[in-house]
Parts: C-alpha cells; sequence; structure tokens
C-alpha cells in the first residue's frame, strides 16, 4: 500500500521514498513502486502529476487500488534504496487551480440553478464540466462565473476533513459519496463540501479567476468548458493577442471588432450580388457574340458547341444559363483541365432535343457520367482534349444533320 502524501498536503514537491519494487509491464514500459509518494495518479478527471525520481523521469502515475505505478524514463533505481522525488510544480499547480476551480463552479450551479455535476475533465488546455442543466442561457452561465470568482476573491480557506461514511451522511454534501469506510472531505468554508481524493488549493485565492470560454448542449446536460489560474492567464493572453492582430488587419480598435466584422460582412454580401449580375450580363453579351458565327439549321435554330480551357463550372454554368434565354439556341459547352472535363449542354424552351440524353452519351465517350433534365444537364469524364473536341463536335454535327467545325 502507497502512502499518499498530496492527501494531507497538495504543495509538497519534493518528498522522500524507499523503493519497494520495480515492475516491467504489459505494454514493456516500468513501473516504480514506493512506500510512499507526493505524486498524484490519473484519476477523477485529473490527469497524472509528472516529474523525476531520482535521475529518472517519471511521465505518468497510474492508480492500481492501493498501490501508485511510477512510470518511469531513465536509470532504474534498486529495490529498498531511499529516493528523492520532485512533483512539476507548475503542472501541479495548473491542475490544482483547475480542480478546485471546478468545485467552486460545480458548487455556484448547485445553489444558483440545483444543476448537478455529473462529469468533469481537465484536458490539455482547457477542463469540462458536465451539468444537469436542461436550458442553459448566456446569463445563467455569466451569473455562475461572477458568483464562482466571488468566491475565489474572498480568498475563503480549503480544509480537509476525515469522517466515518455513515456520519459523513448526516452532513449536506453536494455529492452522495460513491464509497463506505472513512471518507476524506474537502470543505470550502460556507460554501462547498464534497468528498475528494484530488489536489486542492489551500485557499480559494489561489485558484486566482475562473473563465467560461463556450458552453453547449450535450445529452440533455450542459457542456461547459472552462479555464482557472494559469490557464485563464494564457487563454487571455491568446485571445487578447488575436484580437489585436485582427483589428490591426481591419484599421479598427479591439472592442469595436465585432462591428466592425458585422459591416464586413453586409458589404461583402452586397458585393456577392453585384459581381454575380455583373456575371451574369457578361455571360449574356459572351453568348450573343457566339451566336453571331454559330451555325444554324433550316429551321433557324442555332448551336454553339465551345471548349474553353480551365473555366470554372460556375462560369461555364452562368453561360449555360444565359445561352437557354435566347430563341431557337442549344449550347453545348466544356471545360478541360490537366486530368477533368466538364460539360453543360442547355437548350431554349422553344426547342425539344433532350440534353440528358445527348450529355449521357457524351460523358460516356469520354469515360465519364452526366444527367439532368430535358432543357439543362451536366456532366463530366477525363480531361482529354483531343477526345473531348471530337465528343463535341460529334453531338454539334447530329443536332445539325451536317460536319461542322468545332470552334476552340
Ligand atoms: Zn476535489
Amino acid at each position: 500500500m502507497t502512502e499518499r502524501l498530496y492527501y494531507d498536503d497538495a504543495h509538497l514537491m519534493e518528498f522522500e521514498a524507499r523503493v519497494l519494487a520495480v515492475e516491467k509491464l504489459n505494454d514493456s514500459r516500468v513501473a516504480v513502486l514506493l512506500d510512499r509518494t507526493a505524486f498524484y495518479p490519473t484519476g477523477g478527471g485529473q490527469p497524472s502529476d509528472t516529474g523525476t525520481l531520482g535521475e529518472a523521469r517519471v511521465i505518468e502515475c497510474i492508480d492500481a487500488e492501493d498501490r501508485i505505478l511510477h512510470i518511469i524514463e531513465g536509470p532504474l533505481p534498486e529495490i529498498g534504496q531511499h529516493i528523492v522525488g520532485k512533483i512539476d510544480r507548475l503542472r501541479r499547480l495548473t491542475h490544482l487551480q483547475q480542480h478546485t476551480g471546478q468545485h467552486i463552479l460545480s458548487q455556484a450551479f448547485q445553489k444558483l440553478f440545483g444543476a448537478e455535476t455529473r462529469g468533469f475533465r481537465i484536458m490539455d488546455r482547457i477542463s469540462e464540466i458536465d451539468l444537469a442543466l436542461a436550458a442553459p442561457c448566456e446569463e445563467m452561465i455569466a451569473r455562475a462565473i461572477e458568483l464562482a470568482n466571488q468566491i475565489v476573491w474572498e480568498d475563503r480557506p480549503i480544509k480537509i476533513h476525515y469522517l466515518a461514511a455513515r456520519e459523513a451522511s448526516r452532513l449536506a454534501l453536494r455529492r452522495e459519496p460513491t464509497r463506505g469506510g472513512i471518507l476524506r472531505l474537502v470543505e470550502i468554508e460556507d460554501f462547498d463540501l464534497t468528498p475528494c481524493g484530488g489536489t486542492h488549493a489551500k485557499r480559494t485565492g489561489e485558484v486566482g479567476l475562473i473563465l467560461a470560454r463556450s458552453w453547449e448542449r450535450a445529452k440533455r446536460m450542459t457542456r461547459l468548458r472552462f479555464v482557472a489560474g494559469i490557464r485563464a492567464l494564457a487563454d487571455y493572453t491568446q485571445i487578447n493577442r488575436i484580437a489585436h492582430r485582427v483589428a490591426l488587419m481591419l484599421s479598427s480598435e479591439r472592442d469595436d471588432l465585432a462591428d466592425r466584422v458585422a459591416r464586413l460582412l453586409e458589404e461583402n454580401k452586397g458585393l456577392a450580388k453585384r459581381v454575380r449580375e455583373l456575371e451574369t450580363q457578361l455571360a449574356h453579351r459572351e453568348i450573343e457574340e457566339m451566336l453571331t458565327t454559330a451555325p444554324r439549321r433550316a429551321d433557324g435554330a442555332g448551336v454553339i458547341a465551345r471548349l474553353f480551357p480551365q473555366r470554372s463550372p460556375e462560369a461555364l454554368k452562368s453561360l449555360a444559363l444565359a445561352a437557354r434565354s435566347f430563341p431557337k439556341t442549344v449550347a453545348l459547352l466544356g471545360s478541360y483541365e490537366a486530368d477533368s472535363a466538364y460539360l453543360i449542354f442547355a437548350r431554349s424552351a422553344d426547342l425539344d432535343e433532350e440534353m440528358n440524353r445527348l450529355i449521357e452519351r457524351a460523358c460516356a465517350e469520354i469515360g465519364g457520367r452526366g444527367g439532368g433534365r430535358a432543357d439543362f444537364a451536366q456532366g463530366g469524364g477525363k480531361g482529354d482534349l483531343k477526345r473531348v473536341e471530337a465528343t463535341l463536335q460529334m453531338i454539334a454535327c447530329e443536332l445539325l444533320g451536317e460536319t461542322h467545325k468545332l470552334e476552340t
């Protein structure tokens, strides 16, 4: 059984212990067992401590019932040897701030909205709590954050008590204990009392600051992402840097960014509309010009067959739509790039050729597929220029009932 020194002092960063065993685990990592340890093992949503044991690096600690396995990399200690363990201080402090912050936040939600905490995780840069809060809103989150920070700034003492489960059950615990025997209770003075085996601050002030980063509804609960202490500072620094960079790009002030971006988006919408109008006008002109030289059948129908290098599907579509608006017009349009070709066939409403049938055949010729309606169909295939040209020419000839040289 490993004595857990962090139970009584979460600020103990250096300790001496005796090596009881050195074991090779199934995954071939090496674990050291000590008679006592200040290393916190992974558990309760909190990642383990890291640090050093003698000359070796402790990369993880695992809770194996009543033993704590210190996974090490580096020189192996001797069994029976007395060894010095050192905890990575900043990592412990960061975790302790998030964990204590969670106790405070959880009680804030409990007191204000009767919302229990159902889950908690400390992740790489942020932490998450799952709250039994079915209909959250910005104002509720803001109120809980405000109360939590008030408790932090009141710098209330945090005490540890050991009590038999039966006696503890008579107290107003925030969370029911999950086991019997002697319980470890964590008390935030006149605010929160809950059974917990984790590492906590000595006073709430040590948490520094608690910030909500984002929240969302998940499985009829509210998942709140938050940062506390060192992480709150890191998060503020990052978001402030981003905001200033964006403000500089937009020649604006940081605090005016939301209005500035809203105006830009509005302008952008107007511009996009104008571009669409101009594209339509341009496509109309282009078709008008093509029709002046397009071959015509005896019934007066003009057949445009044109292949463009690297024209976007959108641009080709604008052209096809424009062609459809001219009377007695068929447009067989294509665009090709290195390895692919794109085709659109369209005709005016006063003709009756089935463009979908034609495009199916054309695409089959170039090793692809196509389909659509009788007056507008599209498809694609391989971008072999000669083959695409020959295919468009073949379809044009069929429509005209004569040989016709394709313009490119
Ligand atoms: Zn705790």
